[in-house]
């Protein structure tokens, strides 16, 4: 939108635009930010406000939209919300009257990069996600704007990228994605990323460049000699990521980025990988329903009372210990806290009261911090020390050490701050009043001017009532009119001539004189004197507290940290969670296993279960029943119970031996995805296939009514074969349930490997009742038409469902017995293979370009009565279609 402007301003408008041409530009005219042209019209639209346009002599009409400046960060958010990115550009020197003033671009504002406390969620990370794809590897860089963390990692990937991918994309949930140009122009890849929800995808355009520099940019940026450093130094991707990801960051917070302090380099097989799928239907964050985070797994057990604890427990979760030490350290730290509850709710007391710090420090670092900040910050660090102080007593090893990381010298500056900052400082640094008296020379100089001032009004107001004679006349000081003479009506007459009025009001009249406007004149200048010095010295406190902002940021991560453990062990306590016995391998034992989630919601009314998985004949478990016995309660509370391990929490059950595990895979028939573009039955399998090509002997495998989406036979045949493929190949702890009953002869098959567990039902009443026991067996009945009829399906219809049901039983089809007789035998199905294959030969002899159409026809009916398919029934038979052809010609 090139356009030529002759107005100096306009000029200037569009030289910033071109330089920011994908985003909007909030152009600072006064009090109000300005849109125009295209601009304003997208900002008129989406936040609903009004498009004008402005005669500009030559340059003809142009429009234009604003927003007051005060109000700005509600409209900015609504903007970013829609995926326009803002670039919010300021006044940087004062109007002299003569020329323009100069502008330029401040900060650049993005999903990932917004700072408004509004549009963040306190208890989640707000990550931008740039990717890397080289031939061999990706690289990964993200980084959290609000709270200064900046993570990387490098991954090899055959022919997996999108799975390798999307973990990692579930890992962060970011909010925003940068790619290079090259990469935006791949539309499979885009598109892909696309699926991502709330994820907004950014071509950056100096992606190369800063990839290319990667190694100056993140030496110079994070101080260091080598990038040993932070372990990245052999990881090309994950460099050129890391640069980019940089060198966009620069570009949006305009070099601001002080508070990014150090990369960590993670790996994924230091957690336990959870796919996209399996936090999906552990519903660790959001239930699958609703997608709402009411009813989730993180819902239940968080009793973290910090955003910062908060934040934390998410990554915890989302990144499983697969360390035992690490996993004890933490199971130590819990029953350390349970011993002590005194001192613990001491600790309680001091973070619940606690502010944001991570947040804060970013905000001061990009230059949007406030004075109330400041003081916020104080009053957290003062906290933290007292935090320190009662901790460092425990006797956990790991409490310990995060005492430690509360630096007393850092933590030490709430000091400063206080010293400095007013307590009633006002929430903009540059309006005055920010700063105490008798700390700064300069500034108490030139308030005792000011003082000075105060005292002339006086004798001022004083003299003119003696000259007036008029007892009432007061001086006062409003923003319009500045300071003006106020006289009641009742004594208008006696004011004198060189008086100018300038308001009547109902009960009197407004005045000014020249001597007033003078000395008001010499008022106004002191007082911008003096929030110009309190302003500077607002930013030298500032930088002052960015000098620690890696040890601030560390006692951050502490005082976290603490908040989780502290949370787990409130949530041991109220619900009786007992201590798990981890192992590096061998058997896993749950003795009166309960659903964390189920069990809260339920109100503590809870049938617990044991569980038994090991590398025998307790390798996988088919579990059969009911809808609604429990099955997938029982296995997801299984999953749950062994992930809660690895974070290091307590858990729902009388005891447990947990053996450390590398992946956790939970697959359900009833999750779909119609947004993926595949179909439910495509998406099972795309799924089913991860898990079979990527379960360890080392994982648990939940397996929940596979084969589904499809015609019965093809479902069983499917089950099976995943079943069978996961005892003989992959080896890992399975937990099977299904509805094919016909799955339960793999205990006869496997006996080594299988044993079948069913939901118990108590038969003794009138109506079955499902108890929600699991007990070694198989089912019999599904009772498919007991639960239908409880969920208040029409009376005709369950009854005719029980009939033609009994009918089914009666006379099942050639297919059916096949199966079902193949399931008692599997002799059978391999005699039946061997047939096949007969059938196989015979078809692949044909000669197809020797045979007429009819011939072939004829040949495919033969082939498919020698397989027993009768071709009376819905397959149109070779017989009519000759007729058809014949009478054609
Ligand atoms: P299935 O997978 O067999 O169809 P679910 O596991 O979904 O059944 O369980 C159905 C409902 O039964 C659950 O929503 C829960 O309310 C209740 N339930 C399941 N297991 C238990 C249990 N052990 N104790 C109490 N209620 C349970």
């Amino acid at each position: 939108m090139t356009r030529e402007f002759s107005t100096p301003m306009m000029r200037q408008y569009m030289e910033i635009k071109q330089e920011h041409e994908d985003c909007l530009l909030f152009f600072r005219l006064g009090d109000f930010y300005e849109l125009f042209l295209d601009d304003a019209k997208i900002g008129a639209k989406v936040l609903d406000i009004t498009l004008t346009r402005r005669p500009r002599g030559k340059d003809g009409e142009i429009p234009m939209a604003g927003v007051p400046h005060h109000a700005a960060d509600g409209y900015i958010a609504k903007l970013v919300k829609a995926g326009h990115k803002v670039a919010l550009c300021e006044q940087i020197t004062e109007p002299t009257g003569k020329g323009i003033v100069e502008r330029a671009v401040v900060r650049i504002i993005t999903p990932g990069s917004i700072l408004d406390e509004k549009s963040l969620s306190k208890k989640d990370n707000n990550y931008t996600f740039a990717l890397s794809i080289g031939e061999k590897s990706i690289g990964i860089a993200v980084a959290d704007v609000s709270t200064g963390d900046f993570q990387t990692t490098e991954l090899a990937y055959g022919d997996e990228l999108r799975p390798i991918l999307e973990n990692e994309l579930i890992r962060f949930t970011p909010s925003e994605c940068i790619i290079s140009t090259g990469e935006y122009s791949n539309r499979e890849l885009v598109s892909f990323l696309k699926l991502q929800r709330h994820m907004n995808i950014y071509p950056f355009a100096e992606w190369d460049d800063h990839a290319e520099d990667a190694k100056k940019l993140l030496k110079d940026h994070f101080a260091i000699s080598s990038l040993k450093t932070f372990g990245i130094d052999g990881y090309k991707e994950a460099q050129k990521a890391c640069g980019a990801l940089l060198g966009y960051l620069r570009h949006t917070q305009k070099d601001r980025i002080g508070h990014f302090k150090v990369v960590k380099w993670y790996t994924p097989d230091e957690f336990v990988e959870l796919d996209r799928s399996t936090i999906m239907n552990l519903e660790l964050f959001s239930t699958i329903r609703e997608r709402d985070e009411y009813g989730s797994f993180v819902s239940a057990i968080d009793k973290t009372v910090t955003a910062m604890g908060g934040r934390l427990l998410k990554e915890w979760i989302r990144k499983p210990l697969t360390r035992g030490e690490e996993m004890e350290e933490r199971l130590d730290a819990v029953e350390n806290l349970l011993q002590v509850s005194a001192a613990r709710e001491k600790v309680k007391k001091e973070l619940k009261s606690m502010y944001d710090v991570e947040r804060i420090l970013s905000r001061l670092s990009v230059g949007v911090g406030t004075p109330a900040d400041l003081l916020n910050l104080k009053y957290t660090l003062e906290r933290m020390l007292g935090v320190k102080r009662i901790t460092e007593k425990m006797g956990s090893d790991l409490i310990q050490k995060l005492a430690t990381s509360i630096h007393p010298d850092a933590v030490g500056i709430y000091k400063i701050i206080a010293k400095y900052i007013r307590e009633e400082a006002t929430v903009d640094a540059r309006h005055g009043g920010v700063i105490k008296d008798g700390i700064d020379p300069e500034l108490d100089a030139i308030r005792a001017e000011t003082a000075g001032n105060r005292e002339w009004m006086s004798a001022f107001e004083k003299e003119e009532r003696a000259k007036t004679g008029i007892n009432s006349l007061k001086v006062k000081f409003n923003k319009v009119f500045g300071y003006y003479i106020e006289v009641t009506k009742t004594n208008v007459d006696l004011v004198p001539d060189h008086y100018i009025r300038k308001q009547t009001m109902v009960n009197g009249e407004r005045y000014i004189t020249p001597e007033l406007k003078d000395y008001e004149a010499r008022i106004l200048k002191a007082e911008e004197k003096i929030h110009a010095r309190e302003y500077e010295l607002f930013l030298e406190l500032v930088d002052l507290v960015l000098k620690e902002m890696l040890l601030l940021q560390e006692a951050s991560k502490s005082i976290a940290s603490l908040d989780c453990l502290i949370s787990f062990t409130e949530l041991a306590e109220e619900f009786h969670y007992a201590r798990p016995v981890i192992q590096s391998e061998g058997e896993l034992s749950i003795t009166s296993g309960r659903h964390p989630v189920v069990e809260i919601l339920n109100g503590g009314n809870f049938v617990p279960n044991d569980a038994l998985l090991n590398d025998v004949e307790h390798s996988l478990l088919v579990i059969t029943g009911p809808n609604m016995a429990g099955k997938s309660v029982f296995m997801r509370q299984t999953a749950l119970i062994v992930l809660m391990a690895h974070i290091g929490m307590f858990i729902p059950a009388e005891s447990a031996n947990i053996p450390i595990i590398d992946k956790l895979f939970v697959r359900s028939g009833a999750a779909d995805s119609v947004s993926s573009g595949l179909s439910t039955f495509m998406l099972e399998m795309v799924e089913t296939a991860h898990i079979l090509n990527n379960a360890t002997e080392k994982s648990l495998v939940i397996m929940d009514e596979i084969g589904r989406g499809t015609t019965t036979y093809d479902g069983i045949s499917i089950a099976w074969s995943v079943a069978e493929y996961l005892i003989q190949k992959v080896g890992s702890k399975t937990l099977f349930a299904t509805h094919y009953h016909e799955l339960q002869k793999l205990e006869d098959e496997y006996p080594n490997r299988v044993t079948n567990y069913r939901m118990a039902v108590d038969e003794s009443g009138a109506e079955p009742v499902f108890i929600h026991r699991i007990e070694k067996g198989r089912a019999e009945s599904s009772y498919a038409v007991v639960v239908a009829r409880r969920a208040g399906v029409p009376e005709e219809v369950t009854t005719n469902a029980e009939v033609v049901l009994l009918h089914l039983r009666r006379t099942p089809t050639t297919e059916m017995s096949t199966v079902v007789a193949g399931s008692k035998d599997l002799s059978h199905l391999e005699d039946k293979e061997e047939s096949n294959q007969g059938l196989v030969n015979e078809l692949l002899a044909l000669d197809i370009n020797a045979m007429t159409p009819v011939d072939a026809l004829a040949e495919l009916s033969n082939l498919q009565k020698k397989l027993g398919k009768n071709n009376q029934g819905r397959v149109i038979s070779y017989d009519a279609l000759t007729d058809v052809t014949e009478e054609e010609s």
